[in-house]
């Protein structure tokens, strides 16, 4: 049965591909060739029981099938790729609405069968074809079957009354109708989906962002960088490369607030954000932690290194400052940085940075402290 199956897999990798848009393509033409083939059965099924002329229905499945094949041999080779539409579903389209009309004058008495198998054609076609193309198929068919009505009845074949002609047309008619107007239908449903499918995406971007953004600055909020040091552990405990902790906590920042009103303190602490980001490297991550404190972590960094990245921040917060409502605000950072011990806890790591800041603080701010 597996054997069976991976050979049967073998065959059709063969025949249709196995790039995945040429094999929609090729399969596409190969239903559409079996629907084709299952009406020239239906065709030889009349014939065998001299409803239609068998010669007729031969040399017209001869036809057919050279079609199906042309169509295939340009869609399997690729050489269909040099045109706008390398499905060539419009003109496949065309050539079985062609092979239609000529099945319903071949048919005899069986023609009726022809006008269901028009819908059938329509159908597969509508999906991927503009309003404009579904018109022109739609008055393409409607002159193919005006012409194979005329022809039968100027040449009758069977002793159909001719009122069963007209009937003819009119269901004609209602396939083209109902056809255009599912095309109509259809890409109204299509655009729907496509704007909703923009918002979505929109959402699902706002959605990640508030989910691990600090509102204010920007910065890696809380929880996503708890997500990410638990990552960053993993991953310096397989490769054994060091990994830094750093709490920084901006010095006086109540008498900030209390100096020149919150919005100020606010403005004061994007600008803390962007000169940190800029002080440290692109591999390294700023998290608010909480109100003026923050958390740094740097990847794949000896504490030498550390301490580079870290005095720029302090020096260049130092020397930094921001304009508000005309007045210019100035701060200091406090530092406290350590080494993750391997083994150890996160938050253990963190509690010794954090004893380090304190530390900072006491020995009067503006400095680092490694723990
Ligand atoms: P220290 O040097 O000891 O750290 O003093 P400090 O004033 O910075 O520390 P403290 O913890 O006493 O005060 C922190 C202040 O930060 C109090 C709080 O109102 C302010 N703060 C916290 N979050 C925000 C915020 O989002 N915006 C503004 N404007 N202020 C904030
Ligand atoms: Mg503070
Ligand atoms: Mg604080």
């Amino acid at each position: 049965m597996d054997s069976f199956k991976s050979r049967l897999r073998t065959l059709l990798d063969a025949v249709l591909g196995t790039d995945k848009h040429l094999r929609i393509r090729t399969s596409q033409a190969a239903l559409a060739s079996i629907l084709m083939l299952a009406c020239m059965a239906l065709l030889y099924g009349l014939a065998a029981f001299g409803v239609a002329d068998l010669g007729h229905v031969a040399v017209w499945s001869v036809f057919c099938t050279a079609g199906l094949l042309v169509f295939f041999y340009l869609i399997r080779s690729g050489i269909s790729l040099r045109w706008q539409d390398p499905s060539l579903a419009f003109a496949q389209m065309l050539y079985a609405i062609a092979c239609n009309a000529v099945a319903f004058v071949l048919a005899g008495h069986g023609r009726g069968v022809s006008l269901p198998l028009l819908a059938v054609i329509l159908m597969f076609g509508i999906f991927g074809m503009s309003m404009r193309q579904v018109a022109a198929v739609a008055v393409y068919a409607l002159v193919l079957f005006g012409l194979a009505i005329a022809y039968v009845l100027e040449y009758p074949s069977t002793d159909e009354q001719p009122v069963l002609y007209g009937a003819y047309l009119f269901m004609v008619l209602i396939v083209l109708s109902g056809t255009t107007f599912m095309n109509w239908r259809l890409g109204q449903i299509r655009d729907h989906m496509r704007s909703q499918k923009n918002q979505l995406t929109l959402a699902l971007e706002k959605i990640q962002l508030i989910a691990t953004r600090d509102e204010l600055t920007s910065a890696v909020n809380r929880r996503h960088m708890l997500e990410l040091l638990r990552l960053e552990l993993q991953r310096s405990e397989r490769t054994g490369a060091p990994l830094l902790i750093a709490v920084l906590d901006i010095d006086h920042f109540k008498r900030i607030n209390d100096s020149y009103g919150h919005q100020a303190g606010d403005r004061a602490l994007q600008a803390f954000v962007a000169v940190a980001q800029a002080g440290i490297r692109s591999t390294d991550t700023l998290a608010r932690w909480g109100g003026e404190e923050f958390l740094v972590l740097l990847s794949d960094a000896t504490m030498e290194l550390g301490q580079v990245c870290l005095s720029r921040v302090r020096s260049q917060v130092a020397e930094m400052a921001v304009v508000y409502a005309g007045a210019e605000i100035r701060m200091t950072v406090s530092i406290g940085v350590t080494q993750h011990r391997p083994g150890e806890a996160i938050e253990k790591t963190i509690e010794r940075a954090d004893q380090a800041v304190y530390a900072a603080k006491a020995q009067g701010r503006d400095q680092i402290v490694t723990a």
